[in-house]
């Protein structure tokens, strides 16, 4: 079942490598498809490796609905966003290094260029540090997380999420070249955030975009 959205899923993984978010098989992808259902990514499969029949359907309590691999050892992670975050169809883990590097020393990521208020939407928070492979990565990226569409997890990576897959490719990506841009920018200098209203104009400006 859902074979066209596992190969799209196939496709943001592929991305994930392509834009240098992740190494062999760290990471993962997972999507709402139901009621308490979600398809998740296996656990360490190389992206290269992996075929769209090798990503499993889970239930609430992370057990295999459908599918013959082990799904993420994140996966009670993903399935508590989930549950507690009705808007989000989608997940994105990533290890980024830039937007990692910045939660190695800050408590954010100010929305202070256009790029990564366009693609999170507001200042992107870093959830203190807690082990992987745990619940509690989820449990924290909702406490922590705010109207923004993705968190940072410190010493870890990155958890992007938003209404579809797209929408989560869109926000990791973009928070990539950001955070890129901001760290070089510190490099130089100090850099100043913007006026709260700045940042609501351009995110007006976001619905002049596409086609
Ligand atoms: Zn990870």
């Amino acid at each position: 079942m859902y074979d066209e959205i596992k190969k799209e899923m196939l496709e943001a993984c592929l991305k994930m490598k392509e834009y240098k978010l992740i190494s062999l098989a760290g990471g993962n992808v997972a999507v709402r498809v139901g009621e308490k259902r979600y398809l998740v990514t296996p656990s360490a499969i190389e992206y290269e490796k992996m075929t769209y029949e090798d990503i499993v359907m889970i239930d609430e309590n992370c057990n295999v609905v459908e599918g013959n691999r082990k799904p993420s050892s994140d996966s009670s992670a993903l399935v508590y966003i989930f549950e507690h975050k009705p808007e989000v169809n989608a997940i994105i883990h990533t290890h980024q290094p830039y937007a990692t590097a910045v939660g190695m020393v800050q408590e954010k990521l100010p929305a202070c260029m256009v790029t990564l208020i366009d693609a999170c939407q507001g200042d992107v928070v870093v959830a203190p540090w807690t082990p992987s492979s745990d619940i509690g990565m989820g449990k924290l990226c909702v406490e922590y997380g705010n109207e923004a569409r993705a968190v940072i997890m410190k010493r870890h990576g990155v958890i992007a999420y938003g209404p579809s897959l797209d929408d989560a490719i869109f926000s990791c990506v973009y928070l990539e070249e950001g955070a890129k841009t901001y760290v070089l920018a510190r490099l130089i200098g100090d850099v100043t955030e913007l006026p709260k209203e700045e940042i609501i104009r351009e995110l007006g400006g976001m619905d002049r975009y596409g086609q």
